[in-house]
């Protein structure tokens, strides 16, 4: 688990320095949310404010589940901040939000998710990873596979090894028909 590294004396936020007063407050978003409609769709409208006063966004959604929940918007807000559920998503409005699950966050919770999604990504990666080297491994597999078995198939039939016959097909070369014999070599099977 990782910790907390430090505290810094002039904490920032993906590299801005938020005024915390100048962000809505907790009752401000939800009581907006209820008004018009507890969706991703409404939360784009305080992105777009957050946006043009800070120059980002500052919202995360957290992609796994939580709790009882599917997945969390991450907000700051005037107080810290502020984790909203969702449990469901539909075509328009998008993540359908479950604002009695709202609550500010403390220290704990945000490292929670933190750890919790970043063992997640390196376990998701690494099984990536392995799926692509399978795939890579049996296409190399398949090539080799095809390009041997279309060849024809030579064993000696005599003790110089000067004639051989494909085991195959029947097909015949001699070393001093060397042309023939080159060409033999290199000519796919009809078998
Ligand atoms: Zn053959």
């Amino acid at each position: 688990m990782n910790e907390i590294k430090s505290i810094n004396a002039n904490p920032q936020y993906m590299g801005i320095t938020i005024d915390f007063s100048k962000l809505l407050s907790k009752d401000e978003i939800l009581q907006y949310l209820e008004e018009n409609g507890a969706t991703d769709r409404t939360l784009a409208d305080i992105r777009n404010r957050y946006e043009s006063e800070f120059g980002n966004e500052l919202m995360w959604r957290y992609p796994l589940s939580a709790g009882l929940h599917a997945g969390a918007f991450i907000i700051p807000v005037q107080e810290g901040f502020l984790s909203i559920p969702y449990d469901a998503m539909e075509a328009q409005e998008y993540e359908l939000l479950t604002l009695e699950g709202a609550g500010l966050m403390d220290e704990d919770e945000l490292m929670f998710f933190s750890n919790d999604l970043k063992s997640y990504t390196d376990a998701f990666c690494s099984a990536m990873e392995d799926a692509v080297s399978i795939l890579l491994f049996r296409n190399q597999n398949n090539k080799n596979g095809l390009s041997k078995s279309s060849l024809h198939d030579f064993e000696p039939t005599d003790s110089q090894g000067h004639s051989m016959e494909c085991t195959k097909c029947g097909r015949a070369i001699n070393f001093y028909e060397e042309e023939d014999w080159n060409k033999g070599l290199e000519e796919k099977c009809s078998k």
